[in-house]
């Protein structure tokens, strides 16, 4: 592995919001510094579903104030990449993509090595700013690593008049339901039924503008609320699922998120 000798005030590790304000920072601090992203800029947000509105609003997420001017209220994903991607650009912040962090060791007297799976780096400091969003939960179940369950959900297009399991309590599958059986696919959304009964925002309750249009959803009969204790199985054509009244269902079933 080729050996960097330069030695970096800062490194900092994940280009998302925090590692790009942090880049920021340290630019304006005129440190030497360098960001290693495994992904692309911002690529957890990259992620996000296609056209998704976030729940924050643009002072909550711009890097300098009125930087960021969505068309409506909140921005969507593509207003928001644009703007971290414009921002990398304009102030010329040094970041290499696609390369991952490794291993970090301490060096002597002082500072950091950080192994990367490119290069190998000297730091004084380190900055970890890899978010929480690089390993999704599982299921751990049979059938979770068939083509048609998905950790991830990007559009509902592909799910029109297709039978769909969300599983899940929070904004994300909550949302994946919304869009699926508003885009027109046939939509089970299996969820503890302490999660769909709490709403305390606090303790991490379904937003409400999300809620409100999945409830119409239910109500209009095109999405089906399946208060779940378990999943069983996943297989090519349905999903075991035990109710929490112990019952044990099969749905019928295209994919899974
Ligand atoms: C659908 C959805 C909607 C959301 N909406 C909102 C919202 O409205 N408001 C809000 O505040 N939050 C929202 N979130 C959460 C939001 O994405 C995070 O709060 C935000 O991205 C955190 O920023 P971060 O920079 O800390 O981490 P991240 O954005 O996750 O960035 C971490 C970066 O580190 C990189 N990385 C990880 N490991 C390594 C490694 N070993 N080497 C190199 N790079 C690495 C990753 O590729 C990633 O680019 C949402 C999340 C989802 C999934």
């Amino acid at each position: 592995m080729p050996a960097n000798t330069e030695q970096l005030d800062l490194l900092i590790i994940g280009a998302g919001p925090a590692g790009i304000s942090a880049a920021d920072a340290a630019a304006r601090e005129g440190l030497n510094y360098l960001v290693v992203e495994k992904g692309l800029l911002a690529d957890t947000i990259y992620h996000y579903p296609i056209g998704q509105t976030v729940f924050s609003t643009p002072e909550e997420l711009e890097l300098r104030d009125g930087a960021l001017q969505p068309c409506r209220e909140k921005p969507t994903r593509e207003e928001l990449l644009d703007h971290y991607v414009r921002f990398v650009l304009e102030h010329n912040l040094r970041i290499n993509t696609g390369e991952a962090a490794l291993k970090i060791e301490r060096a002597e007297p002082e500072g950091f090595i950080v192994h990367t799976d490119r290069n190998q780096y000297r730091a004084l400091r380190v900055l970890v700013a890899v978010g929480g969003m690089a390993h999704p939960r599982r299921l751990n179940v049979p059938g979770e690593d068939l083509p048609k369950a998905h950790h991830r959900f990007v559009e509902s297009y592909p799910y029109v008049r297709r039978d769909a399991l969300v599983v899940g309590g929070g904004n994300s599958a909550a949302e994946a339901a919304l869009f699926l059986s508003e885009g027109g696919a046939r939509t089970t959304f299996a969820i503890w039924r302490s999660d769909w009964t709490n709403r305390d925002p606090k303790m991490g309750a379904i937003k409400h503008w999300v809620r409100d249009p999945l409830a119409r959803q239910i109500e209009l009969g095109r999405l089906r609320l399946l208060f779940f204790k378990e999943i069983l199985e996943i297989s090519d054509q349905y999903v075991r699922v035990k109710r929490d009244d112990g019952e044990v269902i099969t749905l019928v079933n295209d994919v899974v998120f």
